[in-house]
C-alpha cells in the first residue's frame, strides 16, 4: 500500500491506474478511524480493482474551532487500519497543499444545504464541496463510497455529482451502530461514560419515530414531539434540531406520505452527534 501527501503524486498514481483500465473505488473520510469506514472501504475493495482511502481533516467543513481542534487524530493507527482493508493507496494531503497560500476557489450548493446541519453550521457544506470537488479532480474515482450517518451530506454529495456533471457513480451505504444502538462517529471518543450513556437517547428517538410511523401514525409534530421528550429526558443533552424531512428534497414535511428521514443533531455536554432513520 501507497501512502502519498502530494497532489501531484496522487495524480501520477491515478494517470497509471487509468492507463491499465481499471477502475478506482474512492473512499474520502477524515481520519480516527472507525467501524463505519471500514465498512465503506469493504464495499468499495469488493467493486473495483483499485481502493483509494484519503485521509484528511477539512479545516473549511468546520464552523467551529474547538471541533476542529479536538477532532480526533491517530494517522498512524489509521493507516494501520486502511492497510488491513487492502486498500492500494492512502491519500493524505496537508493544508498547505490542498489549501495553498492565495486558494480562492469555492463550490457552494442552495437549497440543500438550507435545511438541518446546514442551517446550523454556517459554511459547512461550502467545506464539503468544495474538498469533494477537489479530491474528486484528483483522485478521479468510478465509485465513491459515502454514509448514510451524514444524511444530508449524502444527498448534497449526489446533487453536487449531478448538477456539475461528474462521471463518479455514489454509493451511500447503511450506518454502523455499536451493539446498543449509537452510531458510530469519530467524536464518540470524546464522550465520557456518563455522557456515552445518555447519548444513547439518540437511536432511541429514531426507533420511536420508526415505531410510530409503522403504527400509522404520519404527523411528523407527532413524532417529532415524541422524539423531542426522549432526548430531553437524557442528561447532558442539548438539541440542535430534530427534523423529519423530505428524503430527496430536505423540505420538512408536516405529513409523511413521501420517503422520508428522521434526523436528529444533539449536543451530548460538549459534543455534537447526528444521526438519522428512513422512514418509508
Ligand atoms: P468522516 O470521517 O466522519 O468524514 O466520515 C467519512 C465517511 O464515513 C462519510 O461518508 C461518513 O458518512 C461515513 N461514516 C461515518 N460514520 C459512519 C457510520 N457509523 N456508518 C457508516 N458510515 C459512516
Amino acid at each position: 500500500m501507497e501512502v502519498i501527501t502530494k497532489i501531484s503524486e496522487m495524480q501520477t498514481m491515478v494517470f497509471s491506474i487509468k492507463d491499465r483500465k481499471e477502475s478506482i473505488g474512492f473512499v474520502p473520510t477524515m481520519g480516527a478511524l472507525h467501524e463505519g469506514h471500514v465498512s465503506l472501504m469493504r464495499s468499495a475493495r469488493d467493486e473495483n480493482d483499485e481502493l483509494v482511502v484519503s485521509i484528511y481533516l477539512n479545516p473549511t467543513q468546520f464552523d467551529n474551532k474547538e471541533d476542529f481542534d479536538n477532532y480526533p487524530g491517530q494517522l498512524d493507527k489509521d493507516i494501520e487500519i486502511v492497510e488491513r482493508e487492502n486498500a492500494d493507496v492512502v491519500f493524505a494531503p496537508c493544508t498547505d497543499e490542498m489549501y495553498p497560500e492565495g486558494f480562492c476557489t469555492y463550490v457552494t450548493q442552495d437549497k440543500l444545504t438550507d435545511t438541518m446541519c446546514g442551517r446550523l453550521r454556517p459554511g459547512h457544506f461550502n467545506g464539503v464541496t468544495t474538498i469533494v470537488t477537489k479530491l474528486f479532480n484528483i483522485v478521479k474515482p468510478d465509485k465513491a463510497y459515502f454514509g448514510q450517518k451524514d444524511y444530508q451530506q449524502s444527498v448534497v454529495v449526489e446533487k453536487l455529482v449531478a448538477d456539475l456533471n461528474m462521471e463518479i457513480d455514489v454509493k451511500v451505504l447503511p450506518t454502523v451502530r455499536d451493539e446498543d444502538g449509537l452510531a458510530l462517529s469519530s467524536r464518540n471518543k470524546r464522550l465520557n461514560p456518563e455522557e456515552r450513556r445518555s447519548a444513547l437517547c439518540i437511536y432511541s428517538s429514531l426507533l420511536k419515530a420508526k415505531s410510530m410511523f409503522a403504527s400509522n401514525v404520519k404527523d411528523a409534530k407527532e413524532i417529532i414531539e415524541e422524539m423531542t421528550s426522549i432526548i430531553k429526558k437524557a442528561k447532558h443533552t442539548r438539541t440542535d434540531y430534530i427534523s423529519i424531512v423530505n428524503a430527496h428534497t430536505l423540505e420538512d414535511v408536516s405529513l409523511i406520505n413521501e420517503k422520508a428521514v428522521a434526523a436528529v443533531a444533539v449536543w451530548i455536554g460538549n459534543t455534537r452527534l447526528i444521526d438519522n432513520i428512513i422512514l418509508e
